[in-house]
């Protein structure tokens, strides 16, 4: 019997489930007893690192605590403590190095873990995710996207009877993420999948405090220092405004005293640009699926954002139904990542019972970019060869692929080629508007006319990681990359053993 997680790794909380021996996903608690941990890193001094409650409560005070720092994943944003860098994914692997650890207490030994991530993450945040796992000393093979483990978790607590084409609304601190979804009792075809990366709840806290800050400066005439009012005081009256109709805010700040009330039309009316955004993306999800919304049966809500009324109203005014919620919000994707953990694991480590909750389990999941490569093109209109982006693998692809495509050398006497994978969320042709996630050469030989064949394949697996390899037939030179060890911005420095993490 092998101890398999699955683990949601939020930006504002996380959370670590497994199936327990009757083969039902449980929640397994921290060592505070919290369901979910804020994935919030505090450093205590160089060494000491305390994650999750403790920690939240410092953060906006002190300035050796950090949170939000999923949305930075891949990227080389710096964060500075006692003197020493952190990037996201350091300080992702302290997080999951504390559930890891908590969980372990519980439950012993873990010996596979699943790590959740967004839809909409790019290449080099998933790559990111990985590396934070095996930062903190997990063995990780596979990762999965939030609204598809929502949907197994979904699928799983309906017994099976689910039989249609759903929709995964996802808004939660971060990210949203919103997923097209067949479902015919535990086969789950994911058709498409759409999002905004910085999109969530923290937007949200963000606007409480502006509110609060112009009123505090109407009242006052002084300005309002940022730990006078904290994002975690914003958040407590974001979620008072998901129940109340207003909430009174009590400032007492060495700029003054004062009582400011926030209504939740004024909140509301904050955030509509926000909101008309996820109704955007909810709308193109389905016509690039060209679906249309009779075609969807159930809006499933996931994520705590989805608590606020005005979020339920946008739900059901776009898709025209009440969308459903089950469960806790908070707790369906790690649920359904211990799920999907079990059902990619050898049925050999699991207990009969076990082997029975994800038996009839199966998925498919599709991409959820476009990639590309630049390559010369003659154009008509100029009369003259320009660069394009030419599409490799569409965006809504079932995945595992791998695809090929045919080009030529343009020039005699070319003697070496410039190779990119680009990726876009829409399908662009100008090389201008995509992020080029890789480039390198390939050298060809000397004396050759133009015309040469040269294949591109990329092949996508079921982690969403990429491969690519840029091919001169007649000479059978290549140049091959491994996108996800080749990552240079997804690299954590840091050794976890220097560190006591609690
Ligand atoms: P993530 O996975 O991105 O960390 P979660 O799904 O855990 O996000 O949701 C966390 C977000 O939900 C936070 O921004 C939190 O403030 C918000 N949230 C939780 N409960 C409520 C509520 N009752 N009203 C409004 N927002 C809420
Ligand atoms: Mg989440």
């Amino acid at each position: 019997m092998s101890n398999l997680v699955g683990i949601d790794l939020g930006t504002t909380y996380s959370a670590i489930a497994r199936l327990d021996e009757t083969g039902r996903p449980v929640i397994i608690d921290n060592s505070e007893g919290g369901n979910i941990t804020p994935s919030i890193v505090l450093f205590e001094s160089e060494s000491n690192v305390i994650v999750g409650n403790i920690a939240m409560q410092n953060f906006g005070v002190d300035k050796n605590a950090f949170g939000r720092f999923k949305r930075e994943m891949g990227t080389n944003k710096e964060y500075n403590a006692f003197n020493k860098t952190y990037n996201p994914t350091a300080l992702s692997s302290f997080v999951l190095k504390k559930m890891k650890e908590d969980a372990e207490e519980n439950i012993g030994k873990i010996s596979d873990a699943v790590v959740t991530i967004p839809a909409n993450f790019a290449n080099e945040a998933r790559e990111a995710t990985l590396a934070a796992a095996k930062t903190a000393g997990m063995s990780v093979k596979n990762i999965i996207n939030e609204p598809t483990a929502a949907a197994l978790y979904y699928a799983y607590s309906s017994g099976d009877e689910l039989n249609g084409t759903y929709a995964v609304y996802d808004l939660g601190g971060g990210t949203f993420d919103i997923s097209i979804i067949k479902v015919q009792g535990s086969d789950i075809e994911v058709i498409n999948s759409d999002g905004v990366s910085k999109l969530g709840g923290d937007d949200f806290d963000t606007k409480i405090i502006e509110i609060v800050q112009s009123k505090f400066k109407d009242q006052t005439n002084e300005t309002l220092d940022e730990e006078d009012f904290t994002k975690n005081d914003a958040e407590e009256h974001k979620k008072t405004l998901s129940a109340r109709d207003k909430t009174n805010v009590r400032i007492a700040s060495p700029k003054g005293r004062a009582t400011i009330e926030v209504t939740r039309e004024e909140f509301e009316n904050s955030i509509s640009t926000l909101i008309a955004q996820s109704e955007m993306t909810c709308e193109n999800v389905l016509d690039e699926a060209n679906l249309s919304i009779d075609d969807i049966n159930e809006v499933i809500l996931v994520g705590g954002s989805t608590r606020m009324p005005c979020v339920r109203n946008s739900v059901e005014k776009i898709f025209k139904k009440k969308p459903k919620t089950f469960g806790n919000p908070d707790e369906a994707v790690a649920l359904g990542a211990a799920l999907f953990v079990a059902y990619k694991s050898d049925p050999a480590n699991l207990t009969p019972l076990q082997q029975k909750a994800v038996a009839k389990v199966n998925i498919s999941d599709v991409a959820t970019k476009f990639f590309g490569t630049s390559i010369l093109e003659w154009n008509e209109e100029t009369n003259q060869h320009g660069m394009k982006n030419d599409i490799i693998i569409e965006k809504g692809k079932k995945l595992p692929c791998s695809v090929t495509k045919d080009y030529v050398t343009v020039s005699d006497g070319q003697t070496s080629i410039n190779c990119t994978v680009n990726e876009s969320n829409v399908e662009e042709t100008d090389p201008d508007f995509v992020k080029k996630i890789w480039e390198g050469n390939l050298q060809l030989p000397d004396g050759r006319p133009a015309g040469q064949k040269v294949n591109v394949t990329f092949s996508y697996d079921e982690n969403q990681t990429m491969k690519c390899s840029f091919h001169d037939v007649s000479s059978d030179k290549k140049t091959e990359i491994d996108l996800s060890v080749d990552n240079k911005s997804s690299k954590s420095e840091v050794n976890i053993n220097d560190f006591k993490v609690e």
